[in-house]
């Protein structure tokens, strides 16, 4: 039957038989979901846990099943259950919503998008240290370039917006462009620096480091960093400094700096080892969560989660697409979705879950069983299917 997980002054009241919904995903979801299930169950058994999984519809089964992309009930469940758990989605291409990821991203208001970025051994990585990166990207989730404000060259709508600019502001547009707008707020750059800092304090994590364009962007990217700091002087003074409150120096406290997000994209390349939680706006953090999941073995086990930790809402999700081509084939990498898992159950506080899993899944590619991804990086690797490689896993726990 399952129990229902619950918030309580703030922290999530976790039993040991949760109901968890959770979406197969389009393309190969259909072969990484039942691979990621297994996992899950067989490690939640070992500690004397069970999941009652509950499934709910969205993408191309929904639409298939119900005529709807997103059905109401989905998003219901999602807020009922509080924790959800994802596969990949198709974006409908000519449809009335942009993206549903994005879309049930902005319906929940799940403001922070997680992403920890860590090599597991054994991995193959194009770099020399894989080991030195280590690293957990809070990016915005909700504002930003990616709200959604946006005209399309030529319609009226864009035209209106360009004559209003030039009598308003004297800003001078070329009349043949689309335009987007660029919101950034105080209160959304603050709720998210918080959550990276309340992150990084529960995590003993050694530092924070808000990336931004702000030296183009002032009173976005700019205003981002200013309201970061800020922040960290109004609630975490206690816990955390400023890097000009302290010369660099933070004793014993959290260090919280800033970079230009240009210069980081070299930087988390060249010297990983300065990086720990990085809070960041929306496009920034797109970019970088994709480039540093490549340092350490791709698309393949990049998992994410967003969350909203204010009302208790967060749905975790493999941060890759739905791979069409390989859909059916039980084929791909199953690590992105069992990774978010692993996320998902140290948010739940089932730590110990968790790093079963990690482990077994390090043992697993120690053994050099991986998928075809891996396979065509390593050395006299044993190439095994979605299938097989989930139940190697789970031999391992
Ligand atoms: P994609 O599905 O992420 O696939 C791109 C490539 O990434 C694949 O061809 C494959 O590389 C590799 N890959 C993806 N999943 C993998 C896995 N589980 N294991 C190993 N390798 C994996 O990107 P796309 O083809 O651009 O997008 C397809 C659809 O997914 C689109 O409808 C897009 O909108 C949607 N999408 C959804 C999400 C989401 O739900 N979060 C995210 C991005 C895109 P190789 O060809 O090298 O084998």
């Amino acid at each position: 039957m399952g129990t229902k997980i619950t918030l309580k002054n703030g922290v999530l009241s976790v039993p040991d038989d949760p109901i968890i919904p959770f979406i197969e995903g389009d393309g190969t979801g259909v072969d990484i979901w039942p691979a990621s299930q297994l996992v899950f169950d067989a490690a939640a058994a070992k500690r004397g846990k069970s999941i009652e999984w509950q499934e709910v519809l969205a993408g191309e089964k929904a639409f298939n099943e119900t005529g709807d992309w997103l059905p109401e009930a989905t998003v219901q469940s999602f807020r009922d259950h509080l924790i959800g758990i994802k596969g990949p989605l198709t974006t409908p291409i000519g449809g009335g919503i942009r993206s549903l990821n994005v879309a049930l991203r902005q319906i929940m208001d799940l403001y922070v998008c997680l992403r920890p970025v860590r090599w597991f051994t054994g991995v193959p990585s194009p770099v020399k240290h894989p080991e030195k990166v280590d690293m957990v990207i809070f990016r915005e989730n909700t504002e930003d370039i990616y709200a959604g404000l946006e005209l399309e060259e030529g319609t009226p709508e864009a035209k209106k917006l360009i004559e209003m600019l030039k009598d308003g502001f004297g800003w001078e547009i070329k009349p043949d462009s689309g335009i987007g707008i660029k919101p950034v707020s105080e209160s959304g750059s603050k709720r998210l620096v918080r959550a990276a800092l309340e992150y990084a304090v529960k995590r003993n994590r050694k530092s924070v480091t808000l990336v931004h364009k702000g030296n183009i962007m002032k009173y976005t990217e700019g205003a981002f960093r200013n309201w970061g700091y800020e922040l960290v002087r109004d609630e975490f003074s206690d816990v955390a400094v400023g890097w000009d409150d302290c010369n660099g120096d933070p004793g014993d406290k959290i260090l919280v700096k800033d970079a230009i997000a240009d210069i980081t994209l070299q930087q988390v390349l060249t010297r990983p080892d300065e990086f720990d939680v990085i809070a960041t706006l929306n496009l920034n953090g797109d970019y970088l969560s994709d480039a540093l999941a490549a340092q350490v073995g791709g698309i393949g086990i990049a998992p994410g989660g967003n969350i909203n930790y204010v009302t208790g809402h967060g749905i975790f999700e493999a941060t890759h697409g739905t791979a069409p081509k390989y859909a059916g084939q039980d084929k791909v990498n199953p690590g992105s979705v069992i990774l978010s898992g692993v996320m998902m159950f140290e948010h739940l506080g089932w730590q110990d879950v968790a790093d079963d899993i990690v482990r077994a899944l390090e043992a697993t590619i120690a053994d050099k069983i991986v998928t075809y991804d891996f396979a065509r990086l390593m050395d006299g690797a044993k190439e095994v299917k979605t299938s097989q490689f989930a139940k190697a896993i789970a031999e391992r726990l």
